[in-house]
């Protein structure tokens, strides 16, 4: 359907040649920057880069710690240790799956420097709490954004919450390229600065490399192709939230539970999560019915082989294994027919049962 822009947005670039920090890639970091209502954006070549520059451009290296919840996406913590520092692992808040603050403030210890809690599936994070523990405890505040474009809180979009906040455009997220993209976005001058520097080989002024050199830029045909998308965004988080309206409504009563809407938030549903007993049986009957689904993520972070090094073990954050072991996405996407969520819905209603009852 935006085929015919898109091929023109391309052509336009192939036609300039400017294919590093062009044109498109200037006007987009604009209209970006303006649609999360912050002062700046800067592309970059994928949301875990953002996350990086960001945290360096903070300061943050070795022997700092950063607090971030451990179900989340393996980039969230693993940006941290590209820095040279260590991620504090957390676990979620049981209704909402995001981050428990309460959990963050038991866990902080001397070297934390920053808070990163991650707008998971689509909702923000409870971000009150968030930046007054940040404020009581003196740490930045940085979002992981990367399944939240365009979402809200109180009537804010996320982006412009905190420190600074790292968007991925990765193809299946809200706003997807044609292949890896991601953008950070700050109000701070000076981290925008730094980072415009990093991403480009420390750069500042032509052949001083004043900063630490990344390359870490976002193509100009990338860009070209995500303000032509931009324009479309809104309207596929509405899209994405009838979905899961229609979702809601078919499992009401059922025992498939769900994380908790918040009511100040504006939800935009990059994933639609459910929690059921047997899983991985209803999981696999959804399959045989031809409805495929995900999980996000089966294997929470302080699980993973990458991290052993840092000591965690099973048990110590129950709420987050509880869930992997539970969790299941359900398909939601733009072009999505009310006819199959409802097909869906109904099947799921099925297999998961009554609540309390025997399914
Ligand atoms: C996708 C994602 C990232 C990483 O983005 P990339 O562009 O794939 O590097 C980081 N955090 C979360 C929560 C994500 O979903």
């Amino acid at each position: 359907m935006l085929r015919p822009q898109i091929r023109a947005a391309l052509e336009g670039v192939i036609g300039r040649g400017d294919f590093i920090l062009g044109e498109a890639l200037n006007d987009f970091e604009k209209e970006f920057a303006r649609y999360c209502g912050s002062k700046h954006a800067i592309g970059t070549s994928s949301g875990l880069s953002a996350l990086e520059l960001g945290m360096s451009a903070l300061g943050i290296s070795r022997g700092d710690y950063v607090l971030t919840p451990t179900n989340s996406f393996i980039a969230s913590s693993s940006s941290v240790s590209f820095t040279g520092g260590t991620p504090l692992l957390v676990d979620m808040e049981p209704e909402t799956y995001n981050i428990d603050v309460g959990d963050a403030e038991k866990r902080i210890r001397e070297g934390t420097k920053a808070v990163m809690p991650v707008h998971l599936y689509g909702q923000p994070a409870e971000m009150d709490q968030v930046r007054d523990f940040a404020e009581r405890c003196g740490l930045a505040v940085i979002e992981d954004a990367c399944q939240a474009h365009g979402a809200e809180y109180r009537g804010r979009r996320v982006g412009a919450l905190g420190d600074f906040a790292a968007f991925s455009f990765y193809p299946t997220k809200n706003l997807g390229a044609f292949g890896d993209g991601g953008a950070l976005v700050t109000n701070d001058d000076e981290v925008a600065a730094r980072v415009r520097a990093m991403r480009d080989y420390g750069q500042q002024g032509k052949h001083n490399h004043a900063l630490p050199a990344f390359n870490s830029r976002l193509d100009t045909l990338q860009a070209a192709v995500l303000r032509v998308k931009l324009r479309h965004l809104d309207e596929w988080n509405r899209q994405r939230r009838e979905t899961a309206r229609i979702y809601d409504e078919w499992l009401e009563g059922s025992s498939a539970t769900t994380p908790r809407s918040l009511p100040h938030c504006y939800h935009v549903y990059h994933q639609y999560v459910i929690q059921t007993e047997d899983r991985d049986g209803v999981r696999s009957r959804l399959a045989e019915q031809g409805i495929g689904t995900g999980l996000h993520y089966p294997v929470p972070i302080h699980l993973q082989p990458c991290f052993s090094h840092l000591g965690y073990g099973k048990g110590q954050f129950p709420a987050a294994e509880r869930a992997a072991a539970r969790i299941l996405s359900l398909p939601i996407y733009v072009g999505m027919t009310e006819e199959e969520a409802e097909h869906t819905a109904r099947a799921v209603r099925e297999l998961a049962g009554a609540r309390g009852g025997k399914p």
